[in-house]
């Protein structure tokens, strides 16, 4: 059985939430109404995501959903294969969509945080020969330049000048 969209039109994420039904089947967890709320709103976001961020988008549509349901449920997402773990330096981790998503790497702005996405077939072929010279089997890699983007460079080209270290602050998707 599929869940329809509101509207009752053609069914949305269906390969997603059979990959998500079958791996809480697989694990002999339970099916619950707050894990699908939970999923449907991560699917719709093409964005990363705190555990908090969705956590608040989760509260916009269903009070009862507790912040420790909706950080579980992002770790079965990664593990099913659904979402992917970023790190971007401000000690946070933030989850983005992983299935049939393709690979890519991040820069990220240290004065407004935010996340440029880029891929380079160069930049990665690069990567697997340099693992090849060591000897190293690479599983996975993620790859984070971080600086100023366009527009702090003209914003506050000072700041840039002074050397110092900055903060990373991921811009967030709520209340933004
Ligand atoms: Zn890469
Ligand atoms: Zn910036
Ligand atoms: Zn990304």
């Amino acid at each position: 059985m599929y869940i329809l969209d509101m509207a009752g039109k053609k069914p949305k994420f269906q390969k997603e939430k059979q990959i998500f039904t079958e791996y809480i089947q697989k694990s002999g967890l339970r099916h619950t109404a707050q894990r699908d709320v939970i999923l449907e709103i991560f699917l719709r976001t093409e964005a990363h995501l705190s555990s908090e961020d969705l956590y608040w988008l989760v509260q916009k549509e269903d009070q009862s959903v507790g912040h420790t349901t909706v950080y579980r449920t992002l770790k079965l997402l990664t593990e099913a294969g659904l979402a992917r773990e970023v790190r971007f330096g401000d000690g946070k981790t933030y989850y983005e969509h992983h299935y049939e998503h393709a690979h890519h790497d991040h820069m990220i702005c240290t004065e407004c945080g935010k996340v440029i996405e880029f891929f380079s077939a160069e930049i990665e072929a690069l990567q697997d020969e340099m693992a090849d010279k060591f000897g190293f089997k690479p599983t996975h890699h993620s790859l984070r330049i971080l600086g100023l983007c366009e527009d702090c460079q003209k914003r506050d080209s000072a700041t840039a000048a002074s050397g110092a270290q900055p903060r990373v602050r991921v811009r967030s998707v709520v209340g933004n």
